[in-house]
């Protein structure tokens, strides 16, 4: 399982995350971060669309973050965290 750390920053939403598609990609953005964003919307969809960010750089789980439990179809466990930006 690869963790996708989404965070809201005013217009802009930071995805932080790193895996082995990411890396054999020359650091692009795999389609990890696409399915977060993508989930990211749908969570907050009244938010005005942001920006997307990324950042290579690989997730340890936080227990202050808050899961989001998808209720798209997953092709592998994803699980996307977001942290509210306070
Ligand atoms: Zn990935």
């Amino acid at each position: 399982m690869y963790l996708v750390r989404a965070e809201p920053m005013g217009d802009i939403l930071l995805i932080s995350h790193e895996c082995p598609a990411c890396n054999f990609n020359n650091k692009r953005s795999c389609r990890h971060v696409a399915i977060a964003s993508e989930i990211y919307k749908r969570w907050q969809w009244w938010e005005p669309a942001k920006e997307i960010k990324t950042v290579t750089k690989r997730i340890v789980l936080q227990p202050d973050w808050e899961p989001v439990t998808l209720s798209v179809t997953m092709e592998e466990a994803l699980r996307a965290v977001s942290v509210h930006a306070s």
